[in-house]
């Protein structure tokens, strides 16, 4: 009888730690249509059977550090500021952490902009308001797929569905409200105000500029499809070595004539080659859109000189 106790292993055996909140995984990771972080806390919320504002009141808000969303400030119809849940700041890494903490989550950081926060500037970065596809959300819910916000939809240089090459649409076709991107009963696909369904079968031809519309979009998704390969995030240099590059690639090493080409003063461009700012987002799409060269081509000519400078 000793032997067979001797035998056993009496030890605890290994259990993980424990995740307050569901361990949701965010749709689309790696993805050009990676989800939004405010779709995530709707999503959360409807994982938990909860309101939005019960989830940020009880959950989200008393860990968070910036208090503008603390359990007494969130009484609101809508939550006016909460683009910036998306974006590149204190805010939203703010969020990342809380969720974090909340979820056990490690790639919560990828439903925001905070990888390419040294090279983007917050002027005209996020939409005002929420703007989506309604064929998108239509196929989802046909195919039985979950139903979200990806981040490209929240970048407001992003006006077109590169899927359907549609327009994006920011009005609720039932009761023609603007959709705030968190309010406190929000739920993916469905308008805050009347619960109207906004996806449906109706065709949204862009109507103008439709090749630099997509060239933007795309544009913009390959930069969310691959911040989760890089081996580094990108400092500001990125850009002041891409215009550099452009120049000498372009334009045969003439600052005048890459200026010509693109339309911006010598000294804007100038300014950026030195690294005393970074361009705004349309800046560097509009300039990859008249040289025509891909957005990887900048994220790869980086790795490349971190790799180097690491041997
Ligand atoms: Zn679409
Ligand atoms: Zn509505």
């Amino acid at each position: 009888m000793c032997d067979l106790y001797d035998e056993l292993d009496m030890s605890l055996p290994f259990i993980p730690p424990r995740s307050r909140l569901d361990h949701l995984q965010p749709v689309g990771v790696g993805t050009p249509y990676v989800e939004s972080q405010t779709s995530y806390v709707t999503r959360l919320a409807a994982a938990h059977h909860n309101k939005v504002s019960t989830l940020i009141k009880s959950e989200i808000g008393p860990l968070l550090k910036n208090k503008s969303f603390a359990p007494e400030k969130i009484d609101g119809k809508s939550y006016t500021f909460s683009k910036v849940v998306n974006g590149i700041d204190s805010t939203a890494s703010d969020w990342v952490d809380v969720l974090k903490r909340l979820t056990l989550r490690t790639d919560l950081l990828f439903t925001t902009l905070l990888p390419y926060q040294n090279i983007l500037t917050n002027n005209y970065l996020l939409h005002k308001s929420s703007a989506w596809c309604p064929a998108c959300y239509q196929e989802w819910r046909d195919s039985d797929l979950p139903i979200y916000e990806p981040l490209l939809w929240k970048i407001q240089a992003v006006l077109v569905c590169p899927v359907h090459r549609y327009e994006l649409q920011d009005t609720c076709p039932h009761c023609w409200k603007k959709q705030s991107h968190l309010s406190p009963l929000c739920r993916p696909g469905l308008c805050s105000h009347c619960k109207g369904w906004l996806g449906g079968r109706h065709e949204y031809p862009i109507r103008q500029n439709a090749r630099q519309s997509l060239w933007y979009a795309e544009t913009v998704a390959d930069l969310l499809e691959m911040a989760p390969s890089l081996s580094n995030f990108p400092g500001q240099d990125a850009v002041a070595d891409f215009i550099e590059h452009l120049i000498n690639t372009c334009t045969k090493g003439s600052q005048g004539a890459f200026c010509k080409v693109v339309k911006i003063s010598r000294e804007a461009i100038s300014a950026w080659k030195r690294g005393d700012y970074v361009p705004q987002l349309p800046a560097i799409l509009w300039i990859t859109f008249v040289m025509q060269v891909p957005i990887k081509v900048m994220l790869e000519n980086w790795n490349l000189k971190q790799n180097e400078r690491c041997q």
